[in-house]
């Protein structure tokens, strides 16, 4: 078993030759979705939650294959990573939902994922500008959402390039928080405009007193850092009435809405939300 750094295994002793080939098969097969263009972004809402209206959307990647349907990002991003392919794919998300998110009727927010892979490519800075001018989105509507894993990295070279993000107005949230290591640390190692708890968190708020202790220390901590606090994978009543309680800035979740194609944003964000 070989882990593969992020907590999961993957068993490569049986059948490593019937495997070994379907992730060849896969790599070919996501090489060729680039220039057929069979990718799409999704959008999910993020509520504020006092005022209980949709202030963002953020952007998931979606595989829309000719074969095969549609392909969610678990089962092709980390290949996308190991062959670096991440990197032209996650440039057409980011410039596809720059030019989706100068459309939308009201100036909310577009939150973009950004894989640990982008940032070593010393072009990252330039290709957000370049989204931006390209697509007229003021710079103050991106918001990256990166992984502490990506401050685990060459720091130093990370941080200007996050630095020089930020003072170019783009903002920057910490995802999927809670599931790392040393999670406080980054937040004194950057200035982040936003933390994400993660929804494992979430899930068991109602049912368990120590996930329940854990939001309410991450909302406290946002508060006394001036830094927005997003509760992921919302699904419940119950979960969304303690975050509120809680004083969490904003919600996201299939209590809301999963993930939907752009078209379908104006109607997400003209409806109430859903009971
Ligand atoms: P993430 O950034 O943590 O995104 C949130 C994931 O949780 C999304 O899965 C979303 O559909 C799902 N989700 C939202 N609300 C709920 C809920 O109430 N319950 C449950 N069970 N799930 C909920 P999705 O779209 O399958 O994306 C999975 C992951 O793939 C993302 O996790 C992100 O890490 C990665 N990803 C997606 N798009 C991109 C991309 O364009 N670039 C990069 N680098 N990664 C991406
Ligand atoms: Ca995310
Ligand atoms: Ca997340
Ligand atoms: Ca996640």
């Amino acid at each position: 078993a070989k882990e593969d750094g992020r907590g999961t295994y993957r068993f490569f002793e049986a059948g490593m030759d019937a495997r070994a080939q379907a992730r060849r098969l896969l790599e070919l097969d996501l090489r060729a979705a680039l220039q057929r263009a069979e990718f799409e972004v999704y959008y999910q809402p993020i509520r504020d939650v006092a005022k209980d209206v949709v202030v963002a959307f953020e952007a998931l990647a979606r595989w829309n294959h000719s074969l095969r349907g549609m392909i969610s990002p678990a089962n092709f991003i980390p290949l996308a990573e190991e062959t670096g392919l991440i990197v032209p794919i996650g440039e057409w998300v980011l410039r596809q939902a720059c030019i989706d998110a100068a459309q939308w009727p009201r100036d909310v927010g577009v939150a973009v994922n950004l894989s640990p892979v982008q940032f070593k490519n010393p072009n990252l800075v330039q290709t957000v500008k370049q989204a931006l001018k390209a697509s007229g989105l003021p710079a103050h509507r991106l918001e990256l959402e990166i992984t502490e894993s990506v401050l685990l990295q060459n720091s130093e070279a990370t941080l200007s390039v996050l630095h020089e993000l930020r003072a170019f107005g783009v903002r920057i949230s910490l995802d999927d928080f809670g599931t790392g290591y040393s999670s406080l640390s980054y937040l004194r190692s950057f200035p982040f405009d936003k933390i994400k708890i993660d929804r494992s968190f979430v899930t068991e708020l109602a049912t368990r007193e120590d996930s329940m202790a854990i939001v309410r220390a991450v909302t406290g901590l946002g508060k006394s850092l001036g830094i927005v606090t997003t509760a992921e994978g919302v699904e419940t009543d119950a979960q969304f009435d303690l975050l509120r309680r809680e004083g969490c800035t904003q919600a996201q979740g299939y209590l809301f809405s999963p993930p939907r194609p752009a078209a379908e944003v104006e109607s997400m964000l003209s409806s109430a939300r859903a009971q």
